[in-house]
């Protein structure tokens, strides 16, 4: 018989109550160090003060109203926004999901309003994760995601990872735009390399391809830049954003040039519940403490810190893990035992991590981790090492 609730999730045996900071209690009262964050979602972790007074400050004001009126939490959310990174102008959502339409959707709208209406393919890469609307099933194109769910919604295709000679060969006159994640984040923690991302950049101005960058994942901090693409020293045309932005709270966004959003006039897409109050004010306290430059650097210290310990902890367990991935705090575990295998032995040690393609364990705890909550995770980690060692011999 079918369960209650849609049996599309995998899901460990147990449940949490509550959380503070890095940990999780379950309904058992057992306390669980959580290195997953509700996949990049908690980037300051559970129950933060100003997260939990902004929310309830607001829900005691308005939670909705609609976008047909002002929003002042949602202006003053998008004003920061624009002033911190490349964007004119932005648009609010519930989720990632919804900002891959959406960029989707104005990718295709700019060429069609500039008269181009056969530029509409876009290309993405091997091992991209968008969603699973429609739209990004499609353009991510695995199928593990696709299968069973066609026909797919045309003019998608996936290039080899990386690969600058397919890059070069795929775009030509119906090309809308390229779209990635700077770190592919459930394709296993794999970092595009800069040089490809500047080459990319610099092939999308020639030919007018627009760039659309998926940070849903690794934005908002997760790598040590308030977004990854800061890095490689470039910027995109459009980019998503969500999970981290919200901290807990289902937020999303489409950030973009004013240029890239020039077909986007009134009437041209909407959403019930995006920007609204609650979810800016939210979103609004999240990011203000994310962008400070202080909390970054603190960022890159404490990434450095529980890298080393994860150099270390491979060194000790050749057999159980192979290499570490990632930037800042979007870490990755390359396994050399089926990850499904490692993170069960973590929760034995009441340590949460995430399992990502590519035989990969993702580690993406709360931005603002204290350093003994990391030295803990490292203890943890190698305890759930030692225990797969001792079962193989
Ligand atoms: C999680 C994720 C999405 C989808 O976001 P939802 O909020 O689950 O719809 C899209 N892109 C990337 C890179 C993600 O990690």
């Amino acid at each position: 018989m079918i369960s209650a609730i849609l049996p599309t999730y995998n899901r460990a045996p147990f449940a949490f109550v509550s959380g503070e900071g890095s940990w999780l209690t379950t309904t058992d009262g057992r306390r669980f160090l959580d290195l997953g964050a509700g996949i990049a979602v908690n980037a300051l972790g559970h129950a933060e003060p100003r997260l939990v007074a902004a929310l309830t400050e607001q829900a005691g004001r308005l939670w909705h109203v609609s976008n047909l009126y002002q929003i002042p939490q949602q202006q003053a959310l998008a004003e920061l926004l624009v002033d911190r990174t490349f964007a004119d102008t932005v648009f609010f959502t519930n989720s990632g999901t919804e900002a891959a339409e959406l960029a989707i959707k104005m990718a295709r709208k700019y060429w069609h309003d500039k008269g181009w209406p056969d530029r509409t393919e876009i290309l993405a890469f091997e091992g991209a994760f968008h969603g699973r609307s429609t739209g990004a099933i499609a353009a991510a194109g695995s199928e593990k995601m696709v299968k069973g769910f066609g026909p797919l919604m045309p003019g998608f295709r996936q290039l080899p990872f990386a690969d600058e000679a397919a890059l070069r060969a795929a775009l030509n006159e119906h090309t809308a735009a390229v779209m990635l994640e700077p770190v592919q984040g459930e394709g296993g923690i794999r970092a595009f390399p800069d040089s490809f991302l500047k080459t990319l950049r610099k092939l999308c101005d020639e030919t007018g391809t627009l760039l659309i960058l998926d940070e849903v994942q690794c934005g908002m901090g997760r790598t040590g830049r308030l977004f990854a693409h800061e890095w490689a020293g470039i910027t995109p045309d459009i980019m998503m954003v969500a999970k981290g932005i919200g901290g807990g709270f289902p937020l999303g966004a489409v950030l973009a040039t004013e240029n890239a959003a020039s077909g986007m006039t009134a009437g041209s897409h909407g959403s019930t519940y995006g920007g609204n109050p609650l979810g800016c004010a939210v979103g609004l306290a999240v990011t203000r403490i994310v962008t400070d430059p202080a909390f970054l650097a603190e960022v890159n210290r404490k990434a450095a810190l529980f890298r080393q310990g994860l150099e270390a902890l491979v060194a000790a367990h050749p057999n159980v893990f192979e290499a570490v991935r990632g930037q800042g705090l979007l870490l990755g575990l390359k396994c050399r035992l089926p990850n499904s295998a490692v993170i069960e032995a973590g929760y034995a040690e009441q340590i949460l991590t995430v399992l990502a393609a590519d035989n990969t364990l993702r580690l993406l705890p709360a931005l603002n981790i204290p350093d003994a909550d990391i030295a803990e995770a490292l203890k943890r980690l190698d305890a759930a090492a030692t225990r797969l060692d001792r079962d193989a011999a």
